[in-house]
């Protein structure tokens, strides 16, 4: 954070230089988060789910007849919504990402770490699976604690059994939507609906998979977000005193103290603050907002459902936590642009000019033709003349489509060496074709052809090669 306004100057910051999970033996300190409840929780079930549907039906939805998404690493396919994109594709692949990265930093400039609290699929599997699935059978934190510290009862030993085999089941199952990304949902029905036994290595692999998903959400928990997620420690330069985040209003909140019924609070120097600690019961990092923004927070909103409720049962203006950038509450002065963040958006709008004309000009066919290296020209019976060349051809679409090549403003002829040139839907093609020229047309010792492929009467790609042969001289 950049310079700091005197009223967060001159609070205790030691608190920086721990982290709540860890006791001062180093030891773990386990987390148990009041369940949420509010407006926003509310809203974050409804996005969070949405999510978690799109997730689990993408490999199913099918966009003229392929995914809404697929990411088959093993045959170098990537489908993205009904496209698919090959490894020729990598450069778009690649900006996609920068610009992936700076709508990552922009976002995080102005809004701090939202994407984390809402749309990460780390939050969105712990707090609307897994700690849901928890509360059901443990109950709320209070219980979680009793039950935890109490004697490995009958009672102990059946909800956690439950809770656990329920964990891994979900784990399992999310691992197979997963790799219904990677191998297609059609590969992964076959695979599920035969035993495990013709598949031993697949199998295993999967429950290894299953076993490492359940071990982050069943013990690793707030540990992904606080210490191992590198976009987390992104914070402390993305973040400054204009980046919005989930902020305390120190300036209304100070002095804290107790409610006390019927007090006029202002009158005793005492700030909107009770001290109720609510808002430090739901955090599922383990921190207190009130000490200022943190590395850890993840902008769940939880602690502002948890204040405004504590702030209307007490009659007080709700807002106390809230969306703010610590200039906004340090200052009273609105929201800025500032300068950062218009850098960052034209970098952003620049990038993403450039990555819709490359895919909106990406054509469907793509072929190379080149000259097979170290060949030189052979005389035909007839007197023309040939070359030799390698091609490929990839099919981008999703449609099978026979093609042919044909040259551009030559007498010349193409012959293709053997096969046929049917080129299924996502598919590549390649050998071997000449390319003969009447003698007439060969006016240097490189002459530059230019090549169309066709489907049908379409024109799928051009390209331009050259053919050598000896110089034709006029008689
Ligand atoms: S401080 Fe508030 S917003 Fe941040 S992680 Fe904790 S509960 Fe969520
Ligand atoms: S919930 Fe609100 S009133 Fe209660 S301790 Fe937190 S900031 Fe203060």
């Amino acid at each position: 954070m950049n310079q700091k306004p005197p009223a967060i100057a001159a609070r205790d910051e030691r608190f920086r230089d721990s982290i709540s999970t860890v006791d001062k033996h180093g030891k773990r300190v386990w987390l148990y988060p009041k369940r949420p409840g509010g407006k926003f929780w509310n809203k974050r079930k409804v996005f969070g789910y949405t999510l978690l549907a799109l997730l689990l039906l993408g490999p199913w939805l099918r966009i003229g007849g392929e995914p809404l998404l697929q990411l088959d690493v093993i045959d170098r396919r990537f489908v993205i919504l009904g496209r698919t994109f090959w490894p020729q594709d990598i450069h778009l692949f690649v900006i996609g990402f920068i610009t992936f990265i700076i709508f990552v930093a922009l976002f995080t400039v102005a809004f701090g770490r939202l994407f984390c609290g809402w749309a990460c699929p780390q939050t969105v599997f712990m707090e609307l699976v897994y700690r849901r699935i928890e509360y059901a059978i443990e109950g709320d934190w209070k219980q979680q604690q009793a039950l935890n510290k109490g004697p490995w009862n009958g009672e102990r030993i059946l909800k956690k059994t439950v809770k656990h085999f329920l964990f891994f089941a979900v784990a399992f199952f999310i691992g197979n939507t997963f790799l219904a990304y990677l191998i297609g949902s059609d590969r992964l029905l076959d695979l599920i609906t035969v035993s495990p036994r013709a598949h031993w290595a697949g199998f295993v692999a999967m429950l290894g998979f299953s076993g490492i998903f359940y071990g982050v959400f069943a013990f690793m928990r707030e540990q992904v977000c606080t210490t191992i997620c590198p976009y987390g420690r992104l914070q402390g330069v993305l973040l400054d005193r204009h980046s919005t985040v989930i902020a305390y209003d120190h300036v209304r909140g100070e002095t804290r103290a107790h409610f006390r019924k019927g007090e006029d609070r202002r009158a005793v120097g005492k700030g909107d603050c009770i001290d109720c600690k609510a808002c430090v019961h739901v955090c599922p990092t383990g921190i207190d907002i009130r000490n200022g923004t943190q590395l850890e927070c993840v902008n769940c909103t939880a602690c502002i459902d948890a204040c405004d409720h504590m702030m209307t049962s007490v009659g007080l203006p709700t807002g106390l936590i809230r969306f703010a950038s610590e200039r906004e509450i340090a200052d009273a002065k609105p929201w800025r642009f500032t300068t950062r963040m218009k850098g960052y958006s034209a970098v952003l709008i620049a990038l993403v000019g450039v990555l819709l004309t490359l895919i909106l000009t990406r054509t469907d066919v793509e072929a190379t033709v080149l000259r097979t290296p170290g060949t030189l020209f052979q005389k035909q019976q007839d007197g023309r003349v040939s070359n030799i060349y390698a091609y490929k051809v990839v099919n981008k679409t999703s449609r099978d489509m026979p093609i042919r090549f044909e040259l551009e403003n030559s007498q010349g002829e193409v012959q293709v060496v053997g096969k046929s040139l049917d080129l299924h839907k996502a598919a590549l093609i390649e050998g071997e074709l000449f390319i003969i020229l009447p003698p007439q047309e060969i006016k240097s010792y490189s002459t530059l052809l230019t090549m169309k492929v066709m489907a049908g009467d379409k024109q799928v790609d051009e390209l331009q090669t050259s053919f050598v042969g000896p110089i034709h001289k006029a008689q």
